[in-house]
């Protein structure tokens, strides 16, 4: 007979009050609903490893929607719920918690998205990704804390392995590829050897994955907090080329992902300023490649797009002569996602400085006088209005002008 595990000290220790009495009262309505209730995945392994980890995921073996329905009577608060999965989300001012119906899935094809019909807490279990986050917490009053392991979880934890639960995993679904690059280096594990071997067999399935879910993939990977040590691994094991056979994930981009994180301190960087890093040494037509293949959305299209556009003007912004109405000309109008991207992946220390009092300052600086000033001051709307404007604006710039009336007598100039 194997030991059984409680983990409710740990649940205390490591939830938010608030959380641990929901847990509670959780595991007492379905109870009392004659459904049983676990938590599932994430949280348990990272409870198990005494990391920090808020999000709940519950499932049911009866009926999430109905529960989460009962709970919200306890527990007042938004709910979010998906018929078609019978999967519900309860949402607080601090906290939210998922809650999904056991269920069983079968894979038509590689790659395909999985058929779901609901089935026994065994059932979820078996299908998930990696003996780590197999692993549930009984909520029922009286198994309050047991911890339930049918893979091996907890030997996998202590040996510090990422193992897949079968052999077709990886072709069933090939983003557990980067699922298992971003739990191995995020946690400082290892892919076990038959998991290795078989990742490696099924890259090529890769190819069987949509685009979006491979974006998706990516933007998990950029949000890690080292995101350049699975870039790297990728890299090493063949997977990044599978993103495009150019992208490199060498120590530069690590350099560049940690200054990146220190201008951008306490917050973690924008995905954008990450992927314009990791984009940065393509050509524009490969940036192009894998903005379709990737089917970015356009503002992460726009800022690899101007990445590209800041980088052939490096060469002109590296001018030490360059006047900070000319600074401003090349880099007006440009997401400031990519002006950083190309501030740190410059190798000019002019060009940088350049880029940083644009970011700074010049970005920021506007004349005085209006159009409307300009007319009350005689000048005969038209074309020649927004010309003057725009002399304006370069004399503000380069300092020949610092107050309204100094903008006037300009003007006055001018006209003259
Ligand atoms: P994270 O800390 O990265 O959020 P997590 O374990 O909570 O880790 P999620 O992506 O939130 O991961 O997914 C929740 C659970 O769903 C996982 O623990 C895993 O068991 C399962 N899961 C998610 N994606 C897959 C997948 N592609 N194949 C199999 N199981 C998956
Ligand atoms: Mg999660």
């Amino acid at each position: 007979m194997f030991k059984t595990i409680n983990l409710s000290s740990q649940i205390k220790k490591q939830l938010p009050a608030e959380l641990v009495q929901f847990t509670q009262a959780a595991g007492e309505v379905a109870c009392r609903q004659r459904q049983s209730l676990y938590l599932v995945g994430g949280v348990v392994r990272d409870l198990l490893l005494g990391r920090t980890n808020l999000d709940l995921d519950l499932v049911v073996e009866g009926d999430a929607i109905n529960l989460a329905q009962r709970l919200t009577q306890v527990y007042p608060g938004k709910i979010i719920t998906h018929p078609r999965f019978n999967t519900a989300k309860l949402q607080w001012d601090k906290w939210s918690v998922d809650l999904a119906t056991a269920r069983s899935e079968t894979y038509a094809k590689p790659g395909a998205l999985p058929s779901v019909k609901a089935g026994s807490l065994e059932n979820d279990l078996s299908r998930r990704d990696f003996t780590i986050n197999t692993m549930a917490i009984h909520l029922d009053p009286s198994h309050y804390g047991e911890l339930i392991d049918l893979y091996g979880g907890i030997y996998d934890l202590e040996h510090k392995l990422i193992r897949i639960l079968h052999e077709k995993s990886f072709t069933d679904d090939a983003t557990r590829i980067w699922r298992g690059l971003r739990y191995e280096q995020r946690l400082d594990f290892h892919l076990e050897e038959t998991t290795l071997k078989l990742l490696k067999r099924d890259i090529p399935m890769l190819d069987t994955i949509s685009g979006d879910r491979i974006r998706h993939e990516l933007e998990l990977v950029l949000k890690e907090e080292f995101p350049e040590k699975v870039l790297r691994r990728a890299e090493e094991l063949d997977v990044l080329k599978w993103l495009h056979s150019s992208l490199r994930g060498n120590g530069w981009l690590a350099e560049k992902f940690r200054q990146a994180r220190e201008i951008s301190y306490p917050n973690l960087p924008p995905v954008g300023l990450y992927l314009a890093l990791l984009t940065y040494r393509l050509t524009a037509e490969e940036n192009e490649q894998l903005i379709s293949y990737l089917r970015l959305p356009k503002s992460l299209a726009q800022a690899l797009r101007d990445t590209s556009s800041i980088k052939a003007k490096l060469r002109s912004l590296a001018d030490s002569k360059l006047p900070p109405s000319g600074i401003y000309r090349l880099l007006y109008g440009y997401s400031p996602q990519a002006i950083t991207a190309n501030s740190l992946a410059s190798d000019s220390s002019v060009a940088c400085r350049h880029i940083q009092l644009f970011l700074n300052k010049l970005r920021y600086i506007k004349p005085s006088l209006t159009g409307y000033d300009l007319k009350r001051m005689g000048i005969t709307p038209g074309p020649r209005i927004k010309e003057i404007l725009q002399l304006l604006h370069e004399a503000r710039l380069d300092g020949k002008v610092k107050s309204k009336r100094d903008e006037e007598e300009l003007v006055r100039g001018w006209v003259d």
